[in-house]
């Protein structure tokens, strides 16, 4: 299949510090291969733009109920429900709604149109050491408008990054390692059965991607998220102290602690239930997967 030109994202970010060195503009790619309970965006999951519903916006004034080709807005007991299911995602409701309590999350731009909003911010990107970050969902999904977007960004001199969950094929990979500066690695079981359980998906695929990756002498920043009780095992805090050995060249090991941020975004996409619930990490467990770090050798690592 040739490609169209376009990219399927979620949204585009400018100004962020927290994907990658300096100001940067992150563009957030929809559609993930992994289904972790502890995702921060939830509406990345899905390839397709999907229906998102404020329930705190909703006055049940059933102006949308009306206007649904597919019955996917109901009302009960005298309340409006969203069956998201049924929904087509064609937008007729979020126009009707006078509340802005409906919104399309997902939209498909020309990759020349991402990269016009990228180079707004080059005095910026300059100025602060910062660039562009394709995030997501996980932008190896659509290795054809990342590289596009990657190439040209890197041809005007822009410093690129890409945050990446490592499970797609090696192909791809290697379709973007000339044009990009950082990548921002992940790395979430060390045992392929939990990973599995966790995630969706076993961590053969993600490992050897990684492997690869370092062989090809990339800048790979590993980021590690931990959930207090979920994946915080001294087997996997062993397995990523392994993995700082083996791989010494490693830019930097960043230990990403459990925040509870993705909830509310989850619940307006219909997957109550399918997200984890935890109080966010303390100080207290934060120093002790330090000391766990440290004791089996890991080495430059910092917990964020
Ligand atoms: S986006 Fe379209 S199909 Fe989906 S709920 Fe709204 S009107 Fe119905
Ligand atoms: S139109 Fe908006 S405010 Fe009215 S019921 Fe539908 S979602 Fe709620």
């Amino acid at each position: 299949m040739s490609f169209s030109g376009k990219a399927t994202i979620i949204s585009i970010l400018r100004a962020s510090i927290h994907d990658g060195p300096g100001i940067r503009t992150t563009v957030f790619f929809k559609g993930c291969p992994l289904r972790c309970g502890w995702c921060h965006n939830p509406e990345s999951w899905s390839s397709e733009p999907q229906l998102f519903f404020n329930r705190d916006k909703c006055v049940d004034c059933m102006a949308c109920v009306g206007v649904c080709p597919t019955g996917a807005h109901q009302i009960e007991q005298d309340r409006h429900m969203v069956k998201f299911g049924l929904c087509i995602a064609c937008g007729k409701c979020v126009e009707a709604c006078y509340y802005e309590a409906l919104s399309i999350f997902g939209q498909k731009l020309d990759v020349e149109a991402i990269f016009d909003e990228v180079k707004s911010d080059m005095d910026f990107y300059t100025m602060s050491g910062g660039g562009v970050t394709l995030s997501g969902g996980e932008p190896m999904l659509q290795p054809e408008a990342a590289s596009e977007l990657l190439k040209k960004c890197r041809e005007a001199g822009i410093h690129t990054c890409i945050e990446t969950c490592g499970y797609a094929p090696e192909k791809n990979y290697k379709k973007i390692l000339p044009y990009v500066d950082t990548f921002l690695f992940d790395y979430k079981d060390t045992d392929s059965a939990r990973h599995k359980k966790l995630t969706g998906v076993s961590n053969e695929l993600i490992l050897s991607n990684l492997d690869f990756l370092y062989k090809k002498n990339a800048w790979i920043i590993l980021r590690c998220p931990l959930i207090p009780s979920v994946n915080d095992t001294e087997d996997h805090l062993k397995g990523i102290a392994e993995l700082s050995k083996k791989y010494p060249l490693l830019e930097g090991i960043e230990i990403m602690p459990y925040h509870n941020l993705g909830i509310s975004k989850g619940t307006g996409i219909g997957l109550e239930g399918r997200q984890l619930m935890l109080e966010n990490t303390s100080r207290q467990t934060k120093d002790e997967w330090s000391c766990i770090l440290k004791k089996f050798g890991c080495i430059n690592f910092k917990i964020n």
